[in-house]
């Protein structure tokens, strides 16, 4: 006999997957996103388990938000802008810069990133003072300040794409 400390989940709530949950179209209730980090929870319609979830609720008062975070509290107008914020807890982004590893909600805030990254850049060696060009993310000149160094001074890896001039 399998053992079970799992409760079964109370009849007027239910956990939805990512995927389960887009089918849901009822204005009448209230979604909550839920990370859980520590446990998985089961997909009231799938029967899979996630470590993110959406509870669903049915809509008691006018004024209840309808769309909010669980981990944060923070409300949103409708459920694809919490799906979107989700991203910020679960880090499970669709889209994914593979060289500053930075997560997007949609594929055109990735591009809009790429668009940036493929400007040639002018900067100077913080080291030997020397003037070279290359690619980088956008945010990661900043972030490196006092530490941009150019392909001969680069102690190893670095994140920007040097450019031969
Ligand atoms: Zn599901
Ligand atoms: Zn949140
Ligand atoms: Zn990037
Ligand atoms: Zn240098």
């Amino acid at each position: 006999m399998a053992e079970s400390n799992v409760h079964p989940i109370e009849e007027d709530c239910c956990y939805y997957c990512l995927s389960c949950k887009v089918r849901l179209y009822n204005k009448e209730i209230v979604i909550t996103y839920i990370y859980s980090p520590e446990k998985y929870l089961e997909c009231t319609k799938c029967g899979e388990f996630f470590k993110s979830v959406f509870m669903v609720t049915q809509k008691s008062s006018a004024d209840t938000p309808s769309h909010r975070c669980g981990n944060c509290s923070l409300t949103f107008g409708n459920s694809t802008q919490l799906l979107y914020h989700s991203y910020n807890h679960s880090k499970d982004w669709p889209h994914r810069c593979p060289f500053c590893n930075r997560g997007f909600a949609i594929a055109s805030y990735l591009e809009e990133h790429n668009r940036e990254r493929n400007i040639i850049r002018k900067t100077y060696c913080r080291k030997c003072l020397k003037w070279f060009q290359g690619k980088c993310c956008p945010g990661i000149l900043r972030q490196l300040e006092g530490h941009i160094y150019c392909e001969s001074c680069s102690p190893g890896s670095s994140p920007i794409e040097y450019m031969k001039s």
